[in-house]
């Protein structure tokens, strides 16, 4: 089994802020995830390094675009650490391997006759770098997603003949339901095409800046259609002596914001079947995390409009666990959702701290203290292992359907079982009767196994938190198959633990 989940590639004109994160740390959870499925995974990410914007900042510091996309680009490196995220490549729109690539493919796009040259005339949004439809133009010919002016431009472009994927593209909506999740916009991408497609611009004669059209050398692609080709190029030269497409091509999963629906629901497929390549399986369209600025109203956080939370100073304070499990926690992932510090602090104390630390240092306490450290060699409660019954399965259906936010709740519920279990069970007392010592060694074991059994679920989203407590437990297998409660036997010793959660300084 293979699996391929993406980010979208980040513009490098943009500071990488909590959004880019997000979006980052939402793939690396399916990644990691498939991987204890033991599923053969690739996980990409990378930057979009061409196109007008670049080129202008560029210009006005007085630097090539090719040296800013550098010095940008690796600032998205540098937060992929930071974060956590286990891709296993990444690729810029500027290496030369992906250039020749996108090269191979419009020129394929080209041959089979999707091509043809034209006046274009429109409203442009530079920062979007993209013409706008009617539909999409707010009051005063500005942009509704930068709230900017407008550009009215003209010039001679090569353009791609989209309409004429009109009805591939609703066959493409009929025979696959699932193919753009959440339902809302596969429903918004189906009524863009629903409401007809024009031919859109795929060269700019204007600027330099971008891969060149290799049957015309005026003209350089416009900057979507090299970067959504992403996706496809990087497999063919990501590991070095292999080319992995016919193993993970068509990908299983793009990640993407609402922002670029258009781009990814309906030109994307239409660009693959143009050039008689397989389109991608799913595409999973997750909203924003909306920050609540001073007078109490949510707004898209975003570099242009000046209000970005620095995902560093969290991870600082809270540490990257926290962030990666209060991003997915808190706002569902695929819709709108408020993010604040006040229920980030709320959620760290309440869940992170007191039910899962807490949990598991009272457990390795009294292992400690009541069994010498030594897991009892029992079997486990039949009552607890009923409540457990299911979960690994139930967890797996709902990350094939990218519903990271379900799933987490689903093994937090197990979190909070156990913590009445260990209220209902009251080992302290337990300890102060030789009679109940069986009961005991059932009640200890079972809290063991329990914790063992939703930390290796919950690996995919707090990864280094679960590293140390399963290390502590002597139990550092993360594989599913052996993750079920009552999977593993008793019998083993476990270790010290420093509080996995402590208040932040
Ligand atoms: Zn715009």
């Amino acid at each position: 089994m293979a699996y391929y989940v993406t980010t979208p590639i980040y513009y490098v004109n943009a500071a990488p802020h909590l959004g880019h994160a997000y979006t980052t740390i939402g793939a690396d959870i399916l990644a990691r995830h498939h991987r204890q499925r033991g599923e053969e995974v690739f996980f990409l990410t990378g930057t979009d390094e061409h196109g007008e914007p670049v080129a202008k900042v560029a210009e006005q510091e007085g630097v090539s675009p090719k040296e800013l996309a550098d010095r940008n680009a690796q600032r998205f490196l540098d937060l992929l650490p930071r974060i956590n995220a286990s891709n296993d490549f990444f690729i810029r729109t500027t290496d030369p391997r992906h250039e020749a690539k996108v090269q191979d493919v419009m020129q394929r796009i080209h041959d089979n006759g999707h091509t043809y040259k034209a006046l274009y005339e429109g409203w442009y949004c530079p920062k979007c770098a993209d013409f706008k439809t009617d539909a999409e133009i707010a009051e005063g010919h500005t942009c509704p997603i930068h709230r900017i002016p407008l550009d009215w431009e003209s010039e001679e472009n090569w353009f791609f003949r989209l309409s004429t994927f009109e009805e591939p593209l609703k066959r493409l909506y009929a025979d696959n339901p699932e193919w753009v999740a959440p339902r809302t916009r596969y429903n918004e991408a189906l009524a863009f095409i629903n409401g007809g497609l024009n031919d859109v611009s795929l060269s700019r004669g204007k600027l330099t800046w971008g891969i060149t059209v290799p049957w015309d050398p005026d003209h350089v692609f416009y900057v979507w259609f090299d970067a959504l080709l992403n996706y496809y190029t990087a497999l063919s030269f990501a590991r070095d002596g292999e080319d992995l497409t016919s193993t993970f091509w068509p990908a299983n999963l793009h990640i993407i914001g609402k922002d670029i629906l258009k781009f990814h629901a309906v030109f994307w497929p239409a660009m693959l079947m143009a050039a008689d390549l397989p389109v991608p399986q799913r595409e999973l369209i997750h909203g924003y995390l909306l920050m609540r600025d001073s007078s109490g109203e949510e707004t898209k956080m975003s570099k242009s409009l000046g209000n970005v939370l620095d995902p560093f100073e969290v991870m600082d304070t809270f540490g990257t666990d926290a962030l990666r499990y209060y991003c997915f926690r808190e706002v569902n992932f695929g819709q709108d959702g408020g993010v604040s510090t006040t229920t980030f602090g709320e959620r760290y104390e309440s869940e992170l701290a007191n039910d899962y630390g807490n949990l598991a240092s009272r457990t390795l306490a009294m292992i400690g203290r009541y069994r010498d450290g030594v897991v009892p060699d029992v079997d486990v409660d039949p009552a607890l292992a009923a409540d457990f019954d299911g979960l690994v399965p139930e967890v797996c259906a709902l990350l094939d359907n990218a519903e990271i936010t379900q799933a987490l709740e689903r093994i937090w519920t197990r979190v909070r079982r156990l913590n009445r279990y260990v209220e209902e069970q009251a080992p302290w007392q337990l300890a102060k009767d030789d009679a109940k010592a069986a009961e005991l060694d059932t009640a200890l074991r079972s809290l063991a196994e329990g914790i063992r059994a939703v930390t290796v679920l919950l690996h995919p989203y707090i990864p280094e938190t679960a590293a140390k407590l399963l290390e502590a437990l002597g139990e550092t297998e993360l594989a599913l198959d052996g993750a079920a409660f009552g999977a593993r036997p008793g019998g083993g010793s476990v270790g010290e633990l420093a509080p996995l959660f402590p208040k932040p300084q």
